[in-house]
């Protein structure tokens, strides 16, 4: 076990990095983090703030001379980043998981061999790849393999020649085409599994996305999600077993004719479990901090039903052109069972996450209702 006050390093310094280091901090651990954004919003908190490119040896010889295990926050770290630090200090989850999650191709690929549900798609890396597409494929949608979020590197297409065309504009990087399915509503679950192989799951959220960005998550979803939470519990349990996975994993699924199908894995933390922050026992974060410390995992225990909302840089907008005003935080300072989160971040841009809130109640369908008024209030779905 690695007790506090050692120090954390983390690789990445979004948002998911300043909850990292928030909770580690509440641990009393001391935490570095390595992002080459100045500005970085858990750089700004942390005990010490490496600016340099992920893949710097300088800056990965500091972080494995002073810290005792190293995480990361975000997939897109290169994995030999994390296994150039795995041969000095313990680096969870590893370079490995991370690897297959941060490539749309690898992680099919994975899904496919070890048999967990997935919508049909196909890997392309060059324009013949697309010419034998079968048609049976078609709608579909064409995702860069790497580097894509929030709904960013992505294309719907409905046949061959425009897969081609959108393939061209992605500068032919490698993608994987994916069929289009229509969605009955979408779920995700975050679990966390500690090295010895115990496994926490928080409840299944609903995830409601707008534009291709997370716009709100609810817990508990939708009643007649009973048993698809069930199985989705099930199918990302066994596939954090699969990846020998340490550390905190986001699964999201679609439901789609009422059936599970898993759409991606994140190695970290996920947005729409940022309700754990207000609403459980162990947040997300906390039991990230544990798996990698080899503690104990806290407990999941939900204390209330609860919505989670995104607040993204558009609401400092009027048009795209310039920022016009910060929003009118009163609207959701007022509501007492609201609890705000903003990030830090220096500059707002259309699409960038903000912040969020969390409205807890008793009662789930009251406290949807506040979520939806407050959301509307604050002006989210003007445009
Ligand atoms: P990312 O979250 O990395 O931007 P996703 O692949 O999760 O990329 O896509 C973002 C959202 O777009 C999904 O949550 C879903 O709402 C929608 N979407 C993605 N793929 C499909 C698909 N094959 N069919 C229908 N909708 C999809
Ligand atoms: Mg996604």
């Amino acid at each position: 076990m690695i007790l506090p006050p050692s120090t954390l390093g983390v690789l990445g310094g979004g948002q998911l990095g300043r909850y990292f280091v928030i909770a580690a901090h509440e641990l009393g651990y001391r935490v570095v983090v390595l992002d080459p954004d100045r500005q970085s919003t858990a750089g700004r908190i942390a005990d010490e703030h490496i600016i340099a490119a992920y893949d710097e040896p300088q800056a990965l010889q500091r972080m494995a001379s002073i810290c005792a295990a190293v995480t990361t926050e975000f997939e897109s770290v290169p994995a030999a980043a994390l296994a150039t630090l795995a041969r000095f200090v313990p680096v969870r989850p590893g370079a490995e998981a991370v690897a297959v999650c941060q490539e749309r191709s690898a992680e099919k690929r994975f899904l496919k061999t070890h048999g967990f549900p997935h919508v049909p798609y196909a890997e392309i890396l060059s324009e013949n790849d697309i010419r034998n597409v079968e048609a049976g494929l078609f709608p579909a949608i064409l995702k860069v393999a790497r580097f894509g979020y929030d709904g960013k590197g992505q294309e719907r297409v409905a046949g061959i020649d425009e897969t081609l065309a959108a393939f061209r504009q992605f500068n032919k990087e490698p993608c994987v085409l994916e069929r289009q399915v229509t969605l009955d509503y979408e779920l995700s679950l975050v679990l966390t599994r500690g090295e010895s192989g115990e496994v926490r799951c928080f409840p299944a959220s609903e995830n409601h996305h707008r534009h291709g960005v997370l716009d709100y998550s609810r817990v508990p979803a939708r009643a007649s999600a009973g048993e698809l939470t069930r199985q989705a519990r099930e199918i990302a349990e066994a596939i954090a077993d699969r990846m020998a996975y340490v550390g905190t994993l986001g699964v999201e699924f679609f439901v789609v004719d009422g059936r599970l199908q898993v759409n991606e894995l994140a190695p970290r933390p996920h947005n729409s479990g940022h309700f754990t922050l207000d609403a459980c026992v162990a947040s997300q974060f906390e039991q990230q901090v544990r798996a990698l410390c080899c503690l104990p995992l806290g407990e999941i225990r939900t204390h209330s039903p609860a919505v989670m909302v995104n607040l993204l840089g558009d609401l400092w907008y009027d048009d795209v052109e310039q920022p016009v005003r910060e929003p009118d935080w009163n609207i959701l300072l007022a509501e007492p069972g609201l609890k705000l989160h903003l990030y830090g971040k220096d500059v707002a841009r259309p699409g960038r996450k903000m912040g969020h809130f969390t409205v807890l109640g008793e009662a789930g369908d009251k406290v949807f209702e506040t979520a939806m008024a407050c959301r509307a209030a604050i002006g989210i779905g003007d445009r």
